[in-house]
């Protein structure tokens, strides 16, 4: 059914919307595909949202979280004024796309990475460069120096879908070799390994770093995303967020993100787990016979060479398995699986060793 669209503005009929992974409301899958933490939220968190809900909700959140940006500050040893907060990192991210990046020059981004970056691109008429992973799906960063008139640069590091993670100084040879653009690196997965560029705010004017409590804080309910970098970055993102909702984080929110970042006990517990289980996952899959890229961060991506990607996706799903699988050029033998805990994952192996066993036998 095509839906009628005389009524729309005409760069409406020109989005492409981002398509997230499968949420289904069916009880007992196991949901592999969308790369949530497997273990709930610290219990700090729910007492910290339940206390706040008893109180104060008739009345307006603070719109600048000051709170939560003090303790975010606090984390990451940097000032409060260098921290933008917003409803999850996809809105930090419009955010930013929309105060940087309406540039002459194209967006460089690497070929294989978010999807989400595309469609801001498209939804604020920006061009996207999309540069190419190396052959064994890298970034490598000579290819963006080598771009001298861009608009600016977005990775993901570590890296989406492929989980691959670029070393800190390779991060700073990226942003010395744009100094006039901004270089906004998304680190939603860099809890689970690598090291964070937040430090290297101080130094680098054109470096806006973006993080999620979705990933390794349990709290993709929750709706929390952030950004470091400079004053001058800050202030351009405030100014776009004051121009669109004055209070994009609720009350819950902020007080469920500043008790987060308290129980840091829980937070190292709950990433060492994930840590764990994905090395033990990487090597099983190994032995299953699948190629699997080196991840730093809560999923794998793995392809068999004698399996197809979409037809083994399917055969998970018919036995309550859900995972992640890319319909697009280069890593459509691709699947990318979210680290579950270790019964899960153990979930997982078993029937992929049935799957793999039963069409080899
Ligand atoms: C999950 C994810 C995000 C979005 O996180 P939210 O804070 O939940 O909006 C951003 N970037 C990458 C690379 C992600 O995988």
């Amino acid at each position: 059914m095509t839906i009628s669209n005389t009524f729309w503005s005409p760069v409406v009929q020109g989005l492409v919307p981002y398509v997230p992974g499968e949420q289904p409301r069916i009880a007992n899958l196991l949901k592999l595909n969308t790369n949530e933490n497997p273990y709930p939220a610290s219990t700090r968190v729910v007492q910290a949202i339940t206390a706040a809900a008893q109180q104060g909700l008739q009345l307006y959140p603070d719109p600048e979280a000051t709170l939560l940006r003090d303790a975010i500050a606090r984390h990451h040893d940097i000032e409060a004024n260098q921290v933008f907060v917003g409803n999850g990192s996809d809105e930090v991210l419009a955010h930013a796309f929309f105060a940087f990046f309406q540039q002459v020059g194209p967006i460089l981004m690497p070929d294989i990475s978010y999807s989400f970056y595309q469609v801001y691109c498209r939804l604020y008429g920006i061009t996207a460069k999309a540069v190419p992973l190396d052959d064994s799906m890298q970034i490598n960063i000579g290819d963006y120096a080598a771009i001298p008139e861009a608009g600016g640069v977005v990775i993901a590091n570590p890296n989406a879908p492929t989980g691959c993670v670029l070393s800190l100084e390779a991060v700073e040879q990226l942003l010395q070799s744009q100094p006039h653009r901004v270089v906004l690196v998304d680190e939603a997965y860099i809890d689970f390994g690598g090291e964070s560029a937040i430090g290297l705010i101080e130094r680098y004017p054109n470096l806006l770093v973006v993080q999620t409590l979705s990933k390794s804080r349990s709290l993709a309910g929750l709706r929390i995303g952030f950004a470091a970098g400079q004053r001058h970055l800050i202030e351009a993102l405030e100014r776009v967020k004051n121009s669109f909702n004055s209070y994009p984080l609720d009350r819950l929110a902020i007080a469920g993100g500043v008790a987060a970042y308290e129980d840091v006990a829980y937070f190292e517990q709950t990433r060492q787990a994930v840590v764990q289980s994905r090395d033990a996952l990487a090597v099983q899959l190994g032995q299953l016979g699948f190629e699997v890229l080196p991840s730093a961060a809560n999923f794998v991506f793995a392809r068999h060479p004698r399996h197809d990607a979409s037809v083994l996706a399917g055969r998970l799903r018919e036995r309550g398995i859900l995972v992640r699988h890319f319909r697009l050029p280069r890593i459509e033998q691709y699947l990318r699986i979210s680290i579950g805990t270790p019964e899960q994952c153990k979930a997982l192996t078993d029937v992929l060793a049935q799957l793999i066993q039963l069409s080899e036998a």
